[in-house]
């Protein structure tokens, strides 16, 4: 158990004491960020040499790794490679560290990074959804040049752990490392060519790392590379559209529950769809982003009839700035082991409403009292799909009310071309692409979606779309180009004749 959790035992004890008499805080609560970034980076230098070892043996093998072209610009970047929506069921970002000394920036100029860190690093929001699944994507086409994989993935403290990975030759002296990877998820192998959007995993928490997350770094002839472009990092973006970043706080995730909570981050703590009158407390949990400094909380419970309960004086987290967090408070609620119905409660962080939530409070709970998930629509990101980019089919829903019993919510994918299925995954990210590889100009791309809590389906939604043609000509594009260049020459020639027999006469 960490001690940052349990060092708000004192606060919890302070609280039960301020509170109304209607309300009992029990000592019992806490959270934080329980982990640390660590010393030696997401890679160790000897996994770095390990895989350096590798990249050797595939150059001894099946020749000489990719170097960079003075007369091809590189690939851009159409998409981030971990299924989910960035700053919403992804989080807590960590760029690379651009400062070259003991100090700290990354390409916004604020600490989204760790000193000396050479990737992205990109959260999921618990274990729960690396059981389900959050696969991990080629950024870009390439040939798979290193793998490693059967090493454990719940790994939750730094002990020098082996990770599993991939990591491909993206061209033009790029390199793609793709870290702590889900045991036994790796589907592809040495030398195989892939395309951008092609499954390469499963997002977890091998090797070194404290919860599951993915580490993709770029590094360009041997350099680390930073795609994002900003005050702190000049020159051109290697995103064709840049990701914006949301440094805002918000909650990515949340849960009522009357069971206990005994584990810490990275297990997505319990959830309940009903409280009974007999339960002696209610827990209330939630992870979130962007805390500031010395932020304060404050819970009120709503009763059936709209009239609030106090939950207690405003209360210090004692924090610094963290870029994400998870806390659990126990209450025992007089009036909650009386009147039944449909309450709320409200979460203030620093004043401001955060969330209402709604809780069942019933005489007894019923056996398997389960709602479905809530309906979701989907969209395409970006909304006009071309030939030879990566498209996101996201899930439009609320990340804390997708489910009303707080179940972690799971989607199934399927992905049509022209009507033939060409790809079908249930994951746990609120977003899924399909491989460039699959799909051309003019075909007619279709993504269905289905939210299940595992027991129940939700209602689900269907989108789709006419491919575009590519943005930069092909191969098979010539022809176009070609009666375009023609069509412009003729337009040349009948401009000259029309302005000859206009020339003014002399
Ligand atoms: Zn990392």
């Amino acid at each position: 158990m960490s001690g940052a959790r349990w060092n708000r035992r004192a606060e919890a004890l302070l609280l039960l004491a301020l509170c109304a008499t209607t309300v009992q805080a029990q000592p019992l609560g806490g959270g934080g960020p329980v982990r640390l970034d660590p010393p030696d980076g997401c890679i160790p230098p000897g996994q770095r040499l390990f895989a350096r070892g590798l990249l050797d043996q595939y150059e001894a093998k099946f020749g000489r790794l990719s170097e960079p072209s003075a007369n091809r610009a590189p690939q851009l970047l159409s998409f981030f490679p971990l299924a989910g929506r960035p700053t919403r069921d992804l989080f807590r970002f960590n760029y690379v560290d651009l400062d070259p000394g003991a100090g700290l920036h990354e390409w916004g100029c604020t600490q989204y990074t760790y000193d000396g860190h050479t990737g992205h690093d990109t959260d999921i929001r618990s274990f729960a959804e690396q059981v389900i699944g959050v696969p991990v994507f080629s950024a870009l086409s390439g040939v798979v040049v290193a793998t490693h994989d059967g090493e454990d993935d719940m790994n939750t403290v730094w002990a020098g752990q082996p990770a599993n990975f991939v990591i491909i030759d993206h061209g033009d002296g790029r390199e793609g490392w793709y870290w702590h990877l889900r045991k036994d998820s790796v589907i592809v192998t040495l030398g195989e060519s892939v395309a951008a959007g092609q499954q390469i995993g499963h997002c977890a928490s091998s090797g070194v790392s404290t919860g599951p997350h993915l580490h993709f770094e770029m590094r360009v002839n041997g350099e680390v590379y930073e795609p994002y472009a900003g005050p702190c990092r000049s020159g051109a973006s290697g995103w064709l559209n840049q990701i914006p970043f949301n440094r805002e706080a918000y909650l990515h995730d949340f849960g009522i529950t009357y069971q206990n909570i005994s584990a810490s981050w990275p297990v997505r703590w319990p959830n309940s769809g009903q409280i009974a009158l007999s339960d002696p407390v209610i827990r209330v949990w939630f992870f979130g982003t962007a805390l500031p400094a010395n932020s304060t909380w404050t819970v009120k419970f709503i009763r059936p009839d709209g009239s609030a309960v106090f939950g207690g004086n405003a209360q210090y987290f004692g924090n610094p700035f963290w870029s994400w967090f998870n806390w659990w408070w126990t209450y025992d609620v007089a009036d909650m082991h009386t009147i039944t119905g449909t309450w709320h409660v409200q979460l203030y962080i620093n004043g401001a409403l955060m969330i209402e939530a709604p809780v069942e409070v019933r005489t007894t709970r019923t056996a398997d009292f389960n709602r479905p998930p809530e309906p979701i629509s989907v969209a395409f990101l970006p909304s006009g799909i071309r030939e030879g980019e990566v498209p996101t089919c996201v899930v439009e829903t609320s990340l804390t009310f997708d489910d009303f019993d707080y179940d972690l919510v799971r989607y199934e994918y399927v992905w049509t071309v022209n009507g033939e299925e060409a790809r079908r995954v249930i994951s746990a990210a609120h977003g899924d692409v399909l491989a460039t590889d699959l799909f051309r100009s003019g075909d007619l791309l279709e993504c269905s979606v289905k939210p299940s809590d595992g027991i129940l389906t939700g209602r689900g939604d269907v989108i789709s779309a006419v491919v575009g043609a590519p943005r930069i000509p092909t191969l098979s594009d010539w022809g176009v180009v070609v009666m375009a260049l023609l069509l412009a020459t003729v337009g040349v020639v009948l401009v000259r004749r029309v302005r000859l027999s206009h020339r003014p006469s002399t």
